[in-house]
């Protein structure tokens, strides 16, 4: 047993934590202010060995589970500075011992492993965001670091940094967005015509959608 929550079907709860390190833990470090109650999961991390990075935010970890960095995503293979955010991904991860801490949820809708990322006093997830490699993607359970995510995209996006200084892609008229899964479309997008109207929210700009945590579809590419 390795500790890590329970892949699907065996949900039973055998939550061991492996480290639990008080500073991480301690309410309010991360979220001054914030000191509202949180579930038993929440706030207990893990430590866990990256085998292999696979994006600017998967990687596989021992042993054989598929990890999700919560609150972001990175470039997919067809999407510019793929490469780029692998490859510093991988530089920050790869054969290392990781500190994993949760949100809300330990899996996201596809069941994978999703969780905010530490090397040492690195907190991966941001740095990657504040480097331009990662749009910020915010959901109803991913939630914890919304603040700090946020000002690192305004930061890379004021200096211009990776995915920032590419040329924005033409306007749409309007961005149907999904908050569930934290991201926006272009109308004519297949995803859009997927979402629930009692979900769906339209953004008049690319900007807003943004600015309100919510990240480019990879398909549609708004
Ligand atoms: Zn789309």
């Amino acid at each position: 047993m390795n500790g890590l929550p329970p892949k699907p079907r065996n949900r039973a709860p055998r939550l061991t934590a492996v480290a639990v390190m008080p500073w991480l833990v301690a309410p309010g470090m991360f979220l001054p202010g914030c000191g509202k109650a949180r579930s038993a999961e929440e706030g207990v991390t893990f430590n866990v060995e990256v085998e292999r990075v696979r994006n600017g935010s998967t990687v596989k970890i021992k042993p054989d589970e598929k990890l999700v960095y919560a609150g972001l995503r990175a470039p997919y293979e067809h999407e510019p500075l793929f490469e780029e955010a692998r490859k510093r991904n991988a530089e920050l991860v790869e054969g290392k011992e990781v500190r994993l801490r949760f949100d809300k949820e330990q899996r996201d809708p596809d069941d994978h492993l999703c969780a905010y990322v530490f090397v040492d006093d690195q907190f991966v997830n941001e740095m990657l965001v504040r480097e331009g490699l990662a749009w910020v993607r915010l959901t109803p359970t991913t939630g914890r670091y919304a603040k700090e995510l946020q000002a690192a995209q305004r930061e890379a996006q004021r200096a211009r940094r990776g995915l920032w200084r590419l040329a924005a892609p033409s306007a749409g008229e309007h961005y149907p967005a999904d908050p569930k899964y934290g991201n926006f479309h272009r109308p004519e997008c297949a995803e859009a015509d997927k979402i629930k109207p009692e979900r769906r929210v339209d953004f008049k700009t690319r900007q807003e959608a943004l600015e309100r945590g919510l990240a480019p579809c990879a398909t549609c590419a708004p």
